[in-house]
């Protein structure tokens, strides 16, 4: 893997489009190293004129304590602040254990909290900063990225992601630690008719995006990015399809409050 250290002008990005309800977005790197086939960011500039492959690289933010308090203190005086954290990257990918840029923006906002922080990952070293993720209440949400049930599902589309019962027990611990929690199944990924029941008692809610909707492209990078071949390589070409979104949406309504089952961009709202 190859790594770099840059010490970024901002921390905070001004949101747009997908990102309804948020002000800003918060990378604490640049790059993911559990490198997903279906991620949309592959195909976004970020990636593109990066060197090296999507997953090889990661670049490493500097100076958190020296810069993000004051900006964050600026952005409060300037009005709302509701955070994304992150929208192209996995805050808490391998890296993390070690630079811990994702722990040292977390210690500034126990300080001085924006009035709601996202926090979207598919890894259960989140459960590492419990401590300061109840400092913020219910001004945070975890979201625990779960796309599928199934083991050889995950391997097949995400390898170097972590695997589902530790993403699981994760969302668990965050859960009974009182912390706000989301199970996103996102992009949907072929599951079986018993994904939802297990879920039931931990997690506040559910969000369900399909390749489709949540690539921030209408569909254009997923498809791109081959998806709907990959899924019939394997034999799952009806999961591409919308079906596949109502056979879900469907499951999870039968074991969860409806109103606890949110669809694309709704389940990401603050
Ligand atoms: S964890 Fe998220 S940012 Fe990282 S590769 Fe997967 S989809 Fe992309």
């Amino acid at each position: 893997m190859d790594r770099s250290y840059r010490t970024p002008k901002a921390w905070l990005t001004k949101t747009s489009g997908f990102l309804q309800g948020y002000d800003y977005s918060l990378n604490p790197y640049v790059g993911c190293t559990f490198a997903c086939s279906y991620c949309y960011v592959r195909k976004m500039p970020v990636a593109l004129f990066h060197k090296g492959e999507w997953g090889d690289w990661v670049d490493i933010k500097q100076g958190v304590k020296e810069t993000f308090s004051n900006e964050l203190v600026r952005a409060k005086k300037r009005g709302r602040v509701h955070l994304f954290m992150s929208s192209s990257t996995d805050p808490y990918q391998p890296v993390e254990v070690e630079e811990k840029v994702t722990r040292s923006l977390l210690e500034v906002m126990a300080d001085n909290p924006p009035d709601f922080l996202f926090v979207q990952t598919r890894s259960p070293l989140v459960t590492r900063d419990v401590d300061i993720l109840q400092q913020l209440g219910k001004r945070v949400r975890v979201s625990l990225t779960i796309e599928t049930d199934l083991e050889s599902v995950r391997k097949a589309f995400a390898p170097k992601a972590p695997p589902i019962q530790g993403r699981k027990r994760a969302l668990h611990a965050l859960y009974q630690a009182g912390i706000p929690t989301q199970l996103t199944v996102a992009p949907i990924l072929p599951s079986s008719d018993r994904f939802a029941e297990s879920y039931v008692s931990i997690a506040d809610q559910v969000c369900i995006d399909t390749f489709e909707l949540g690539d921030g492209a209408n569909g254009k990078r997923s498809r791109a990015l081959r998806m709907p071949e990959r899924l019939t390589e394997l034999g799952y070409e009806t999961w591409y399809e919308e079906a596949a979104l109502e056979k879900v949406h469907r499951q999870f309504c039968a074991h969860f409050d409806e109103s606890r089952v949110k669809l694309s961009q709704e389940g990401f709202l603050p």
